[in-house]
Formats: C-alpha cells, structure tokens, sequence
C-alpha cells in the first residue's frame, strides 16, 4: 500500500455496518455475482403492493447496436416510495421521531417536523394537487427554497404518482420557463420570497415571468400554488419564539405578491379544506418517480428521469451504507434539494431509513463565516455531506470560526460534485473532523441516482484525494480510446457495462439522445463522461471531465493533477486549469488562480506557482499563462465550468450557454483580466 494512506478511526469501525475491507469485498463480490439475491434481500425491507418477482428481478441491453437502450429492475411489482419513507415508519412506532430540523437563513429560525406530522402535510396536499387535476404520470414543476413545504410536495407527488421536476431556486425565469415547457408540468408550487444571506428574493415575480415565457415555448402552466413563507421570517423576527406575529406586517407583505387569479393559489389555503388522510397510489416499479436536470457544466442541461423502485433501493442503500447511518444519528447535507444530492441525501435515502436530518435554508457565510460549524453543533450533527467549493471557500477564512465551536459529534465527513484536491481534504480532515472522522469522497452523477465509486465509514482506509472503490452493484471499467478495457494501473475513459438499480432510465421525452450522449461513444457501456485512474492499489481517482483533458507535447494530463498542485501553495485558495492550443507543444497549460482572502496577486506569486508545477509534475506541464482570477464561473451547483474559461484563454468572446453560471459577471472580469493583449 502506497503512502499517504488515511486508516480508519477505530470506534468508528466497531460500529460500522462494513467493518473491514474483507468484508467489503465479500458483501461487493456478492453483489456482482448474485445480483438478484443481493438485491432483492434489500427489497424486502420495503413495501411491495405486488411482489416482485425474484426470478425476473431485472433486465438491460447497453448495446445500441443491439437494439434500444433500456434498463429495468422488478418490473411488474408495484409499490409507492411515499408510503415506504412515510406510512411504514409511522406504522414501525416512529411516528414522533423528528424527521427533519429546519434551520432558517437567519440563527433565530428554527423548526422541527416528525414523520407523523410530515405524513399528515404530506396527505393533505396530495388531496391539494388532486383537487387541481393531477393525476398519475403528470408533472409538476417545483421551484422553492429549502423548507418543508419542498419535501411535502416532492413526497405527494410520489404518493399520488405524479412525476415531480424540480429547478432549483437560484436559477432564472429563463431556465425555469425552458425546463417548464420541455416537461410540460401541469403545476408549478413555489414560495413568495425567500432571503439567502441578507439579499430579498421574491420567488413568485421571477415565476410569473417564467411563467409568461414559457407560453412562448407553446406551454401554458394552468396552477401555481405559492407558500406563503416571507411573513412567517417576519413574524420571527419580530418575536423570539416565533409564533406571536403582527397580522398588518402579513396583509402588507401578502399585497405585494404579485398574483393572477384563477391560475395562482395560496398554499395555507387550500390546505384549509382538505382531508389530512390520502390513499397512496400504487405505481409500478419503473413508473416514473422524478426527473431532474444536470447542473450543466458541460452543456445544454439534460432532463434525466428515474424510476421508482430500482432509485429506492439505490438511494436508501447507499446512505444507509456510505455515511454509516445508525439510529440516533442526525445527519446533514447542505445541498439544495434543486440538485441530485439535494433528492437522494437530504429527502429520499435519509427518509428511507428513518433518519433525523437537517433542513438548512440559508449559506455558510451568514450571519458569519462560521455558520456551518455553528449548525453542527446546534443539532450535535453525525454526518455532514457537502462540496469541495464550500470547503475551500470555508478554507479561506482559517481555523478561527471553527475553533470556536465544539464539534465533536461529528462522525462521517462527506464530499460531491467536483474531485475534492487532497488540500482541501486534509483540511476537512483535520479541522472539522478532528483526524477522528472518515471522509466520504462520494463520486457520482445526477444520471447515476446515488454513490457508485466511494469509500465506506469505518471500513476503507482513505487516499486524499481518491473517491476509492466502487459501491455494491458497481463495476467501473477502464477504456482506452480505441474502447479497450485497461486492466489494472492505468487511466482512461470510466464506464459501466452493467446497471445498478439506481441507474437513471432515459432523458425526458428524448431516448435518442440518451442513447447517443450516453451510449454512441462505446457500444455496450455507460459512459460517464468522467476520466478515471486506477492506482497500485485498485484506488479509483476520478480525473474530471474526458473533455477538459490536457495533452502537452504528447503528455496527457488531467486538470485536477495540475490544480491539486496549485492549491497546495499556501497563497492559493482556487485554480482552475484549462488548455489553449499551441504551435510547438500542441496544447499548453492556461492557469487560473483565486488568491486567499487578504493575499494580492503578485509577479512573485505567479513564478512560485509555475515552478511548483515544474517541480510536482514535470518540466512539461510547466504552465505558459497565469491569470489572476478574483472568481471562478461557476454553475450554480459550485461546479467549475472550464469551457468558458477555454474561451478566455484564447479570447474568444462566443461563450456559449452560461444560463447555469450562478454569476454571469465574472465572465467579463475574466476577459478583461487577461494578462496579455491578443
Ligand atoms: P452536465 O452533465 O449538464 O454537464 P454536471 O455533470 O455538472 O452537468 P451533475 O450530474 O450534477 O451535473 O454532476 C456530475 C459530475 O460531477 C460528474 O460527472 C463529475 O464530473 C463530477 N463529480 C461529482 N462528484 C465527484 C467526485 N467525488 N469526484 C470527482 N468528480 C465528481
Ligand atoms: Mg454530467
């Protein structure tokens, strides 16, 4: 075994569900080998109206040579994912477990809902969306803020049997009006207002004009239902306890909400008039449960749906599994609920084993720097999950806000969205968790439904750095380019040619595009779209994305080795490297550095950086540009889009979609950054 290698803490390991990698490997080989029998023993944990059928537990073809793409897991069994998350826990006598704490933007919001009640919100506005003639297979679009009211109306989609399309609530009226027509959602529920840090957001305006656009696409949405969220933040403001609001504030603050009678609906209304019980709908396994649109890095978003049982099985799997998840546990993740993370970690897997969890609506950097830390320490968290942006971000400001808090419940360390730079990890490691907590760094896709490659709490030692090995039912391969597996140490292409349940079934209303963005490049796999290395070890590092590959005089690099590097310099708080053609080498290495808060940019600083380079990796990947950067483009989801950052290289203003950037100004400071003139 290589250096560098993070063993797991040993009381964590006692406990753990996976114990050793000998039995990591054991439970894995199983998976693979018998793969019905693995499955099915985690189906019959759940509810199944009609059973399925063990025999016939699942089916594919990736080979589009060899007919349609499809996958397909207990089909012919029927079930609803609602009453699984809700209804069975409630009936198991966990009724008044909290399942979710809600933390407001602002400390002095706070909240809790148990499964009892949730189920009973849930019911009610089940009978609202009934009541507005949804039905099962319809959509309905969700635009809101993290607070309950999103989960209840992701859940009495899944009871009734509609397909729920969330767009996260950062996004413009552009986005929403698109992602609405092309699902033609029937229903849109979403919020007044929301604050994110001190900045007003009135949701509901943004939505009428999105849903104005949106008759431009020839799609009228016929229901809003809006929750009335800004005046409850009022009322808490004005009281401590927040229940004692003034009734004018809420009148004046109603009056502003823009409105269209006959389309818009306030939700406390119509759930005024509504029965608090609703019989669940039950759905086949491969009805659709969501979809759900990729963050965008790359391109045009792509509207990936999921089925029902294979995703429950998946996701609840996967937490139980990958944050070692015991009861008694209060475990969160920050991730909105607009993104993948958002649905399978913080509603979906968490509710599917009963756990408590944390709802938090506001940013790490409000009411100060140390809010994160504040939270866990408030509700004693277990498990925290988020993103290597926020940890760097974090990073920025040092050990002070963390050192005033006590952080010692803290369990399992998690990490999505973007390869976390061992830099960044050490940190997690031994700030927040002490060199006592076991970092999960959890590789996977809005496409893949949960975690396939990832290291298990308690059971993998860890490599900063590698998201290590794959998940129970999970088989990366290695392809070159001629589409050649690579045995043992290499890198290339990351694949699979055999679905796990959660695997996502099609693009919404679009299987041909499916096929071709997923399965053209190499008939028979799944392919990623991920570049991946497999060490000495068997240790999986994901590389980043096969299309921001560099090749420098005939050296094939990853952006992720040569940030790594930068980001190691004390004075670096984000690098984001990109290639830009080059007569001699081929390509060449254009670099884009975020110095650390209170650091300038500096000649000095720059040198230093291109020999750290020169010194870790080679003389070849010596960078030939380094550009001062006081952002990066990034989506809204925190990840880098180095495309854009491909155009600033070689100043070319044709930019492309940046509709997902969370900041479309930062482009332009780019440009006019650049150190050299042509
Ligand atoms: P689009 O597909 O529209 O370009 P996207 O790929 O950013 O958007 P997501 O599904 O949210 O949309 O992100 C999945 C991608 O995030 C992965 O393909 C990978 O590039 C990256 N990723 C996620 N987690 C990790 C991780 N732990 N390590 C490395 N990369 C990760
Ligand atoms: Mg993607």
């Amino acid at each position: 075994m290589s250096k560098n290698v993070y063993l797991p803490y040993s009381a964590t390991s006692e406990k753990a569900h996976v114990k050793s990698m000998e039995h990591y490997r054991e439970m894995h080989n199983k998976s693979l080998e018998s793969t019905a029998q693995f499955w099915s023993e985690i189906a019959s944990q759940f509810h199944w109206e009609t059973p399925y059928d063990i025999n016939n537990f699942y089916s594919y073809n990736f080979d589009v040579t060899k007919g349609p793409v499809q996958v397909k897991w207990m089909e012919g069994a029927t079930t609803n994912v609602c009453y699984n998350l809700l209804d069975k826990n409630v009936r198991n006598g966990m009724g008044d477990k909290v399942a979710f704490y809600w933390e407001g933007n602002d400390p002095e919001d706070y909240s809790k809902i148990t499964y009892k009640k949730l189920l009973e919100e849930v019911c009610r506005f089940s009978n609202v969306l009934k009541s507005k003639g949804v039905v099962k297979g319809d959509r309905v679009a969700i635009y809101m803020p993290m607070i309950f009211e999103i989960v209840i109306t992701m859940l009495s989609c899944a009871r009734i049997g509609a397909v729920h399309s969330i767009v996260f609530a950062g996004f413009s009226s552009d986005s929403l009006a698109e992602r609405m027509a092309d699902c033609k959602c029937k229903v849109l529920v979403t919020a007044d207002s929301v604050y994110r840090g001190d900045k007003l957001l009135n949701i509901k305006s943004l939505c009428d004009i999105a849903m104005d656009k949106a008759k431009n696409f020839g799609h009228e949405v016929s229901t809003c239902i809006v929750v009335r969220h800004l005046p409850r933040l009022y009322r808490s403001m004005n009281t401590s306890n927040g229940t004692n609001g003034s009734n004018s504030d809420i009148i004046d603050l109603h009056s502003d909400v823009p409105w269209t009678d006959g389309r818009d609906y306030w939700w406390h209304d119509e759930m005024d008039d509504v029965e608090p019980s609703c019989y669940p709908v039950w759905v086949s396994a491969e009805d659709p449960l969501f979809m759900l649109y990729t963050s965008g890095s790359t391109g045009k978003p792509k509207g990936v749906l999921h089925t029902t049982g294979g995703y429950l099985l998946y996701a609840a799997t996967t937490f139980k599994y990958v944050f070692d998840y015991h009861p008694g546990d209060v475990y969160w993740c920050t991730a909105d609920i607009g993104w993948i993370t958002g649905h399978s970690y913080v509603v979906y897997g968490p509710l599917a084993n009963g756990a408590t969890s944390v709802i938090f609506e506001g940013t790490p950097f409000y009411p100060d720097n140390g809010r994160y830390w504040s939270v866990i320490e408030k509700y004693k968290v277990t498990q925290f999950y988020t993103a290597p942006t926020a940890i760097r971000a974090l990073m920025k400001f040092g050990e002070e806000p963390v050192k005033k808090h006590n952080l010692d419940s803290l369990k399992v360390l998690g990490s999505v969205g973007e390869p976390i730079n061992p830099e960044a990890w050490l940190w997690y490691y031994q700030h927040i968790g002490k060199e006592r907590c076991s970092i999960a760094d959890t590789f996977w896709q809005t496409e893949t439904g949960g975690h396939v490659i990832t290291p298990l709490p308690g059971c993998t030692p860890m490599k900063p750095g590698s998201a290590s090995f794959p998940f129970f039912g999970v088989k990366p391969i290695l392809l070159d380019e001629s589409g050649k597996e690579i045995e043992g140490v290499g890198e290339g292409y990351l694949v699979f040619n055999k679905p796990w349940p959660g695997i996502m079934r099609t693009l919404f209303g679009n299987h041909e595009r499916f096929q071709s963005v997923y399965f053209s490049k190499f008939p028979g796999y799944y392919c990623t779209g991920d570049g991946a290395r497999r060490d000495e070890d068997g240790y999986f590092w994901v590389t980043g994305r096969v299309d921001d590959m560099l090749n420098v005089s005939g050296h094939l690099m990853s952006t992720a080795e040569v940030e790594s590097v930068l980001t190691e310099h004390p004075d670096v708080s984000e690098a984001a490297v990109v290639s830009r053609p080059h007569p001699i080498k081929g390509e060449c290495l254009y670099c884009f550095i975020t110095p650390n808060h209170g650091v300038t940019f500096t000649p000095q600083l720059s040198s230093e950086l291109v020999k750290k380079v020169r010194e870790s990796i080679g003389p070849f990947a010596m960078p030939d540009v380094i550009q001062h950067a006081p952002g990066l483009p990034k989506t809204r989801s925190g990840k880098i889009m180095r495309r854009v950052l491909r155009k600033v290289a070689i100043n070319d203003r044709e930019v492309g979609d940046i509709s997902t950037l969370a900041d479309e100004h930062i482009v332009e400071e780019l440009f006019k950054n650049r150190p050299e003139k042509s």
